[in-house]
């Protein structure tokens, strides 16, 4: 039904995007004949120390070789000038960062210069405190300009960041630090959210009791609401002093192309988080590149990714993304809602923001406020809207297209993951057409490619299971300390090919449309059904807000499908036949074969601290087993575990 809505490129974006038809098809064919050559011209869009003579080599092992990634082998850089320094000479005092905190008159805006300054500074810092080359630093912040000056600091001297998000619990932090071995941690007195304080330097505390002896050294203490928080003599100092009293400049260690930039834990939607890591050059040229392309973000512009830089997409779509290109970022403290609604759409107008990057999650929860909310807002500053972290249904594409773009700002819903490094499959402002729900094309270079469950290629109109063949310069060169781990996950079902986990469908233009994990793919009577296609039905009915959808064992068909919904606000009251008419509306949509046998309302879904719905937790409680659920270190709330075990008893 939703395949046949297509919206075509805009005449505007068409004359001016970056990317326009003609150049597509000429990058298309270049990545195609010769592909070294291609990235190569590719690496051109970066500042080396030297320039690279090769491109990728190694590759994913298949017939018995092991998995060895590299890019750019020879080339030399730092990431830190690529950000700030290459931008100096031209426009040092453009804006590079706009951080608005929670409380409205809490914002500041640091030029390319300020921005560097600040770096220097800390670089000096990390470098006083015995920091080098390669150490690992555990960056522990909350959405402050700090975390991005940290970040970039790091990399200015060679070590190796590690960013956990601020709402993680002490043994979250705890275990990262423990795997990274993370040699410092710069962390803040106290975070701030949703009205509430989140006591950082407690929690950071807490973490570095768990590790003993394991615990790094050097604790570095950021001001953010300055409140008094124990200080451990020797062990923590407070930032600000020990800033001032270094030089504000340092020079850039000269980087390989594959010294490690980052070390990053997935989400942890299906398992236990793994440490990715990321190296200099490649990282660095998939997020410029992208970041281009997709968002057409160029100097002048204000890009705001809403996620957390504790996450890949705030890395590559906060730091790296919008300052290699020389526009501006955008770092907000607070949240969608507080201290009212409509508080983004707030930010938006304030800063004048041309580029605005979330999640289906988010645009969910915001469709959920009265319509009036967003209509007050001008939002006319916008150009570019995207959407990252899960499938988003059509209701919510159309939703963010109308009321927050205006029908005038395309939707690039981009499909990636934290080991892809940036984006990989989403369309291009001013050259593909969009279709609601899928994140049509690869990009350049990108070579994804459909197989069944024996690893057979599927050509043409297909569904499979989502594989790349092929490296590119973003990709993942290792999880730290565990390559067997690495070659396992990605590159041992399939041998030859990278497997990112996703099922997805291609249809007769090639688009692509992610179904969800392939382990959530459900198969009822023979008939596979993807998570997404079910609750994009639900989707479509005015009660629902959000749900999402399991297989349970069933001895009949093999598997039934039960479905957990979350109503809309205001959408009436909680009537006992809802649960059947909400299913016999998803079997209108898809047939009765796709009805789910069981509908139990619930308040909230479990998610994880990057918005994601953790369906492995809904079916061990769909399946009575909910002593026994996992890794849970990145459930945002473990209390709603209890809430649906009680909805689960409740419906049957
Ligand atoms: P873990 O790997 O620890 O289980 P995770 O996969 O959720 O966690 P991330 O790397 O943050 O960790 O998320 C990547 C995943 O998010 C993708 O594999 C895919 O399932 C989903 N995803 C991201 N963008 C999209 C999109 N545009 N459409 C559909 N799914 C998406
Ligand atoms: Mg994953």
């Amino acid at each position: 039904m939703s395949e046949e809505l297509i919206f075509h490129v805009k005449p505007q974006m068409a004359a001016n995007a970056h990317v326009t038809v003609t150049r597509l098809g000429l990058m298309q064919n270049h990545a195609m004949n010769n592909a070294d050559a291609f990235w190569l011209e590719q690496a051109r869009r970066l500042d080396w120390m030297r320039f690279p003579t090769v491109a990728g080599t190694g590759g994913f092992g298949g017939e018995g070789g092991g998995v060895q990634i590299s890019w750019f082998g020879d080339g030399v850089l730092n990431a830190s000038v690529n950000c700030l320094d290459r931008h100096l000479a031209e426009r040092g005092d453009a804006t590079a960062l706009i951080w608005q905190g929670e409380r409205e008159e809490q914002s500041e805006t640091l030029s390319f210069r300020q921005l560097h300054e600040r770096v220097c500074r800390l670089a000096n810092v990390l470098k006083r405190n015995g920091v080098g080359r390669g150490d690992r630093v555990a960056v522990y912040l909350p959405m402050v300009a700090d975390g991005v000056a940290a970040m970039l600091a790091c990399a200015r001297i060679g070590a190796v960041h590690v960013v956990m998000f601020a709402g993680f619990s002490s043994s979250g932090v705890a275990s990262r630090i423990r795997d990274s071995g993370a040699k410092l941690l710069i962390t803040a007195d106290e975070g701030r959210r949703g009205g509430k304080t989140i006591p950082l330097k407690r929690m950071a505390d807490a973490a570095l009791a768990e590790l003993g002896d394991a615990a790094p050294a050097v604790v570095l203490v950021a001001r953010v609401t300055g409140s008094d928080v124990p200080m451990q003599a020797g062990r923590d100092h407070a930032l600000e002093p020990l800033m001032a009293d270094v030089s504000a400049e340092c020079e850039p260690e000269p980087m390989g192309a594959e010294d490690p930039l980052l070390i990053l834990y997935t989400s942890g939607s299906t398992g236990a988080p793994k440490g990715v890591l990321h190296t200099t050059g490649g990282y660095l040229l998939w997020a410029s590149l992208t970041q281009e392309i997709v968002f057409d973000h160029r100097p002048g512009d204000v890009f705001w990714c809403t996620a957390d830089l504790g996450w890949v997409t705030g890395h590559s779509y906060v730091v790296y993304g919008p300052l290699a290109n020389g526009g501006a970022t955008l770092l907000f403290e607070g949240t969608p809602s507080y201290p009212e609604p409509g508080r983004w759409w707030q930010v938006i107008d304030r800063h004048a923001v041309t580029g605005f990057y979330t999640a289906p999650t988010a645009i969910r929860a915001l469709m959920r406020d009265d319509p009036a909310v967003v209509e007050r807002a001008s939002l006319r500053s916008l150009r570019v809207l995207g959407s990252v972290g899960e499938p988003i249904n059509p209701e919510a594409w159309l939703w963010f297209y109308d009321k927050v773009g205006h029908r005038s700002c395309p939707v690039m819903d981009s499909w990636w993951q934290t080991e892809t490094g940036g984006i990989m499959i989403a369309p291009l402002p001013g050259a593909v057409a969009q279709k609601p729900g899928s994140a049509t094309l690869p990009l350049p270079g990108v070579r994804p490619l459909l197989v069944n469950e024996k690893g057979e290629e599927l050509k043409g109109e297909a569904e499979g299971h989502l594989c790349i063949a092929g490296s590119w310069p973003g990709q993942a060169r290792t999880l730290w300390g565990d390559h067997p781990r690495f070659e396992q996950t990605y590159f041992s079902t399939y041998p030859g090919l990278y497997f990112s986990g996703d099922g997805a469908r291609r249809d007769a233009d090639g688009y692509f449309w992610i179904t969800g994990r392939v382990d959530d793919v459900i198969n009822v009577s023979g008939h596979r059904i993807g998570s997404a296609e079910v609750e994009s039905a639900f989707a479509t009915h005015e009660a629902v807000g959000e749900s999402a959808v399991i297989g349970v064992p069933d001895d009949l068909k093999g598997q039934s499908l039960a479905a957990f919904v979350v109503l809309r606000k205001g959408a009436g009251a909680e009537t006992q036949e809802l649960p059947a008419a909400l299913s016999r509306h998803v079997g209108v949509q898809l047939g009765r074969y796709a009805a789910p046998d069981r509908v139990v309302l619930v308040p909230d879904l479990p998610k994880t601290r990057s918005g994601k719905v953790m369906r492995r937790i809904l079916r061990k409680i769909a399946t009575g087993e909910h002593e026994a659920l996992g890794d849970v270190s990145t459930l945002a709330d473990p209390g709603i575990v209890e809430q649906l075990v009680r909805a689960m008893e409740a419906s049957a």
